[in-house]
């Protein structure tokens, strides 16, 4: 396996979506009961807190981790850093982001109680660097909060979080979460709704939207309107979202962060591979991916293992920059799920 920093850097389309304000689905909605109604703000016990994120249901949509839990088990260690993932590196989404842009006093009010659970070292935000389509600079600070502008090729996110200091117990939060845990210590409000980026070049308006979860991707469009019947829809990001066939039937959840409907006019037909060997420049694995492709159509499995697939962390560079727009990542995502499989299934 070679060394060399491998990746490519991505033309993020990030506007109108991040100027606009986030559009609002009407919704109901729902509140909590609690043992301590009339405690102020500023004297919130660790303990109070985090029982205002299990009671207000929150799901960190950075990893669909309850909450609660994270900030439980958190508190029991030494922390050395938090810190708040609004980095959103992939094309199209910056429902993170967001947060921190029209949101600000809400985000750092979560991050304040945050803090006051884990006491960490340091604290900060971190958003994506290489956005040059925005109409304006995204923010140095947050309130009392740093944002750290995390660079380099795709994907930032993996690898902001490979640079998190060692053997100590820091702890990455999703924006959203802190906005709902913002509103649960103010409004004793449950986290019913979910922030995602709705964009393509088949949306008439794109933006961002704060929808009920459980809402159909076939009502978030019609929110937004279509210029015409989309092509192509992926729920999720980008690059790594998963294709919806029938938007009526699926359902958006706390991580999905964004729903992209595509029209142009480009052929779903696939070729050949042509041996260019632009996923293996693209893989930031250093993954040698043409071979992995073969293989895996192959299920040459025994092989494959000796190719590191199991080091995939299938960002979809590789599909990304395919010619032959071949969906690389998923050919080799599937077979690495059939290794585990099989793995699980020697194991019984
Ligand atoms: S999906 Fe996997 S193989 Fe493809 S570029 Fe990303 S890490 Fe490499
Ligand atoms: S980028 Fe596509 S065409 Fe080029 S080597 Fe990889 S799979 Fe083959």
């Amino acid at each position: 396996m070679s060394f060399f920093v491998k990746g490519i850097v991505l033309e993020q389309k990030k506007e109108p979506m991040l100027t606009r304000n986030t559009l609002v689905m009407r919704q109901e909605f729902e509140y909590f009961d609690c043992d301590f109604p009339d405690t102020a703000l500023e004297d919130l016990s660790k303990e109070q807190i985090i029982e205002l994120a299990r009671l207000a249901e929150i799901v960190d949509e950075s990893d669909g981790k309850m909450l609660w839990e994270k900030l439980e088990k958190a508190s029991l260690g030494e922390n050395a850093t938090l810190i708040i993932d609004a980095i959103d590196d992939e094309p199209y989404i910056s429902s993170q982001m967001s947060i921190g842009v029209h949101q600000p006093e809400k985000l750092a009010l979560g991050i304040e109680l945050c803090e006051r659970v884990l006491s960490p070292e340091k604290t900060y935000i971190a958003m994506y660097k290489h956005i040059f389509d925005v109409n304006f600079s995204l923010p140095h600070r947050v309130g009392k909060y740093k944002v750290e502008k995390i660079g380099g090729l795709y994907p930032a996110e993996s690898r902001a979080y490979r640079h998190l200091p060692k053997g100590k117990n820091s702890v990455i939060v999703g924006s959203c979460a802190m906005l709902h845990l913002a509103r649960a210590a103010e409004e004793g409000r449950k986290m019913t709704s979910c922030f995602i980026t709705v964009a393509g070049d088949a949306v008439k308006n794109p933006r961002n939207v704060e929808v009920p979860i459980g809402t159909t991707v076939e009502k978030i469009l019609e929110l937004c309107g279509l210029t015409e019947e989309p092509e192509v829809i992926v729920a999720g990001g980008s690059m790594t979202g998963r294709a919806v066939f029938e938007p009526e039937n699926e359902l958006v959840g706390p991580t999905t962060r964004g729903v992209i409907a595509l029209c142009k006019s480009f052929s779903s037909k696939t070729y050949n591979c042509i041996g260019c060997g632009r996923c293996d420049h693209a893989c930031p694995k250093a993954l040698s991916v043409s071979m992995m492709r073969k293989l895996a159509e192959l299920e040459k499995f025994d092989e494959l293992r000796e190719y590191d697939a199991a080091l995939c962390i299938g960002c979809g560079a590789c599909s990304y920059v395919c010619p032959a727009r071949i969906d690389v990542a998923a050919t080799i995502i599937k077979a690495k799920k059939q290794m585990e499989l099989a793995r699980k299934e020697g194991v019984r």
